[in-house]
């Protein structure tokens, strides 16, 4: 395949895309561009990039801080304004170089990465739009904040830190049907008066726009298929 051949599949993609989350916007009475799409970059090359950004994408997403720090610089410096949101999990030793490439953390989930990020924020005068990660399907191998600990888990971001949380973020069980948790994600944001809902991933954004995502996370779907016998080591 050429490559114009394969820049004009990833735009054809991402156009599908666009076009299921304003059906699924519409079918849930939601206004049009009410719901954020974060192209999930992760194991694609700059290559593999560039035509998503050529073809108007400016927000995406990466899991993992070398990973990212490794691709974006070089992007954003070619592209004009972008917008990067880290999704994977963030260890507090990475926390100074994550402020600096992100503009949103979805993955506060432990009184330690809260620590880490405010004092970076601060550090670094700049302020990251931030969630907390919820583990809904209580997974023990899974990141994220309990359900039944989220709001006290906020109250402590804000009153231990000043950090002002945005919203909460879930994967749900890879084996389980993914409403529930949506649901559930929602029922927690909504009684904390929180704005933001990051859920929804490319085999079920429609579902999770139906209940209330505003930042859905859609990597194979624009992208294809990861091939992970290159994925580069965990950051
Ligand atoms: C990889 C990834 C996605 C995108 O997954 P797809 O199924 O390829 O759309 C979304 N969220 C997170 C946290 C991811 O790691």
């Amino acid at each position: 395949m050429s490559a114009t051949a394969t820049a004009d599949g990833v735009a054809a993609r991402l156009a599908e895309v666009r076009n299921r989350i304003a059906q699924a916007e519409r079918d849930a009475s939601r206004p049009p561009g009410s719901v954020r799409l974060i192209a999930v970059a992760k194991t694609f090359a700059a290559d593999a990039i560039r035509p998503v950004i050529a073809a108007g994408q400016r927000v995406f997403g990466e899991n993992r801080v070398q990973e990212a720090a490794a691709k974006w610089p070089a992007l954003r410096e070619e592209s004009g304004p972008l917008e990067l949101h880290l999704v994977g999990p963030l260890q507090s030793n990475k926390a100074r170089e994550a402020v600096a490439l992100f503009d949103v953390i979805h993955t506060i989930d432990r009184e330690r990465i809260a620590a880490a990020v405010a004092a970076e924020m601060a550090r670094q005068k700049k302020q990251l739009r931030l969630l907390v990660q919820v583990n809904t399907g209580a997974e023990p191998q899974k990141a994220g904040v309990l359900p039944g600990a989220v709001d006290a888990f906020v109250a402590r971001c804000r009153d231990a830190y000043g950090l002002a949380i945005d919203g909460l973020m879930c994967i749900p069980p890879v084996d389980d049907v993914p409403a529930p948790h949506f649901a559930l994600l929602n029922t927690l944001a909504g009684r904390l008066g929180l704005a933001s809902l990051s859920m929804g991933m490319s085999g079920d954004f429609e579902t999770a726009i139906r209940l209330g995502a505003t930042d859905v996370r859609v990597g194979s779907a624009i992208f294809g298929e990861r091939n992970y016998g290159t994925e580069p080591a965990p950051s």
